[in-house]
């Protein structure tokens, strides 16, 4: 319905918009501007439906239209001064180019577009009853010429049966930002090996041949964009997708795609997009449509916004400090790790205040070495990572920063040097995988989860 090609002059324009405004909103200092866009609308792209057998028969479009509604009105109330602007507020029509042209011209600082997810579904068969059929057995009877073709009817019981569309069994929230392929193990697994499955499996999200990536155009486009928000993107992904788990609700994690989310790779911010639930999921069904879960799902991802503006907003305000070394043993100079960016950064809030981290080697093992810091002191020095797990206890503060440091002393035989850390919080397991190379490090921040 959706797969409009993009035409090449407004995917000039973009690019044009990426480039020409490189240096001057370099990335944003504050979140003054959140752009909501309820996905698909109008009678022209209604989106996925219920189609599963005693299905609600709900429209895509009317579930992120009333999600949408609500999360504007939850960010207004819990983040006074954020311009918040909806893409659509009634059942319009908009393209993809001009949902993007929305959130550009408003100058949005962060993009959340709202979806509903669906599948291909399966053909049931069950028997609604008997009938009764005249059927014929032949025999023959004589010899030869003579031979006989007999026809004797009697009657036979057979079943009928009625067809009817099966409902998804796949149910769950995720969340999808533009970047190199990646699809979070969970949902992985909950696919069973459907390698074709792609969000909205028939392409209503798709704009499949919009942004060839192998064209120099697509390639600018795509570095320009992950270099810019590819991280905070991922940041307010993981943060949403957390505030997800946190109602108890299936969160299928945090999933990348490099085609086909047009609008996020279009806006010139960072943007996400949430695929609410399965609209042929039957629970799911209910719950995209309840008043209840719409709420939900709203108050969930505004208290990722919450802690995605709080985190930009602070690290703003960090002024550079210089290298310090006085303050520390005399002796001691200023941590390695200091003199290199942190690229890799992921957030993840945790219950407890000791957690146990495990890491491995990502991947193949090759003889990637590390030194790992947690809150300036050094905790690991220049390990190599095995399959086998090197373990830490830490103990996270409440209000504080917690950052753990993954600084690579090499690359190990195949770069970027890559560990798997596995996060024990209480009976939660979090797996992180951060890559770090020779002039960057990796980091995970962890935030104390109030209970109260
Ligand atoms: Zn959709």
């Amino acid at each position: 319905m959706l797969r409009n090609k993009v035409p090449f002059l407004f995917l000039f324009a973009a690019l044009h918009l990426l480039i020409f405004t490189d240096g001057v909103a370099q990335t944003p200092k504050q979140i003054r501007t959140i752009v909501v866009d309820a996905g698909h609308g109008g009678s022209k792209d209604p989106g996925a439906t219920g189609q599963y057998e005693n299905s609600l028969r709900s429209l895509e479009k009317d579930v992120t239209l009333a999600i949408a509604l609500k999360l504007v009105d939850e960010l207004k109330k819990q983040i006074p001064g954020v311009r918040v602007v909806p893409t659509r507020t009634t059942d319009i029509y908009q393209s993809p180019t001009e949902k993007a042209k929305i959130a550009n011209e408003f100058k949005g600082d962060l993009f959340l577009c709202i979806h509903a997810d669906s599948g291909p579904l399966k053909q049931g068969k069950r028997q609604v009853g008997e009938r009764t059929v005249t059927r014929y057995k032949i025999s023959y009877k004589g010899k030869g010429k003579r031979k006989k073709k007999i026809k004797t009817p009697y009657e036979s019981i057979e079943p009928v049966y009625e067809y009817f569309k099966m409902p998804l069994t796949r149910k769950g929230t995720s969340v999808w930002i533009f970047a190199a392929h990646k699809t979070s193990a969970k949902l992985q697994a909950i696919m069973d090996g459907d390698e074709n499955f792609e969000i909205e499996a028939n392409g209503i999200d798709s704009v499949e041949t919009s942004l060839d990536f192998r064209t120099p155009e697509g390639r600018t486009i795509a570095a320009i964009y992950a270099k810019r928000y590819q991280e905070r993107s991922d940041r307010l992904a993981t943060m949403v997708n957390e505030e997800v788990e946190n109602t108890g609700r299936q969160a299928l994690g945090v999933n990348q795609r490099q085609k086909g989310i047009w609008v996020l790779q279009a806006t010139n911010m960072p943007a996400i997009l949430i695929e609410t639930g399965f609209i042929n999921n039957p629970e799911d069904e209910l719950y995209i449509n309840s008043e209840k879960g719409q709420q939900e799902l709203a108050e969930a991802i505004t208290e990722a916004v919450k802690r995605y503006k709080a985190q930009v907003e602070s690290t703003n305000n960090l002024t550079p400090q210089p290298a310090v070394t006085g303050d520390k043993k005399n002796t001691e100079p200023a941590p390695v790790y200091e003199t290199r960016a942190i690229k890799d950064s992921k957030t993840i809030q945790v219950k407890n205040n000791k957690i146990k981290v495990d890491f491995y080697d990502d991947g193949d093992i090759d003889n990637d070495i590390v030194s790992v810091y947690f809150n300036t002191n050094l905790l690991v020095d220049k390990k190599t990572l095995t399959a086998n797990a090197h373990s830490l206890t830490l103990t996270i503060e409440p209000g504080k920063t917690n950052e753990l440091i993954l600084f690579a002393e090499n690359l190990g035989n195949i770069p970027p040097n890559t560990a798997l850390m596995v996060i024990t919080d209480g009976t939660s397991r979090h797996e992180i995988r951060l890559s770090a190379d020779l002039k960057n490090n990796a980091s995970i921040r962890f935030e104390l989860k109030n209970n109260n």
